[in-house]
């Protein structure tokens, strides 16, 4: 079955008219919607969730996204969070460790181009570098999530790391992941723009690509 919720107007899911759903919802998998529901009762979710659903709630419209995650590390009693973040983004990394520290916790930030490896290490040739002909330090997100696991961070958040890193990143993370800042540097990191204008004053330039 190809879900396809994106394209779907009715979003019975979200006023409970059940009567309404289309032929290719998912919520027609009871069987998945069961499965998934049981997990909500484990114990390593329960808590995370119902946290982080009253985040949504106590600071709908008033809270940053910087201040719910300080809000839920509250509510999870949690000590120690890992900062993953992008070379490119060290001065708002300084920012960021600073604002948690101030308000009590721990911060272990390991940056991207942690190893000082080239490029060429992993096989990516020279032409393939932004700037071919010399040394290009590496991306090492797994070191990210290495370092950060043997600190026993309870929380890891990302900040600004590039596409497929921050995947890799999430994939060796021990600890559950959150996003502060989505990389983006055409749009001053803020993805979102592309969408808003995809249908008119980037129209052509977005959809020739
Ligand atoms: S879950 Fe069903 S009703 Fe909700 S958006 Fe998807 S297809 Fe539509």
């Amino acid at each position: 079955m190809i879900y396809d919720c994106a394209k779907c107007s009715i979003h019975a899911c979200r006023s409970g008219k059940l009567d309404r759903l289309p032929k290719n919802c998912p919520m027609r998998a009871e069987a998945f919607q069961k499965e998934a529901f049981a997990e909500y009762e484990k114990e390593e979710n329960h808590d995370f969730y119902v946290n982080s659903s009253c985040i949504e709630s106590e600071g709908y419209g008033q809270w940053t996204r910087m201040q719910e995650i300080l809000e839920f590390c509250r509510k999870m009693h949690y000590t120690k969070i890992g900062l993953a973040f992008c070379i490119g983004l060290r001065n708002e990394a300084k920012v960021v460790d600073r604002y948690y520290e101030q308000h009590g916790l721990e911060v272990v930030s390991v940056v991207c181009k942690t190893g000082a490896h080239d490029k060429e290490t992993v096989g990516i040739t020279d032409e393939k570098k932004v700037h071919p002909g010399q040394f290009e330090a590496m991306c090492n997100p797994i070191m990210q999530a290495k370092a950060m696991n043997a600190a026993g961070t309870q929380l890891n958040i990302i900040l600004g790391l590039c596409v497929g890193h921050d995947s890799l990143f999430i994939k060796y993370s021990e600890a559950p992941v959150t996003t502060l800042v989505t990389k983006d540097r055409v749009l001053a990191h803020n993805p979102c723009g592309a969408i808003y204008v995809y249908d008119s004053y980037y129209k052509g330039k977005l959809q020739d690509q």
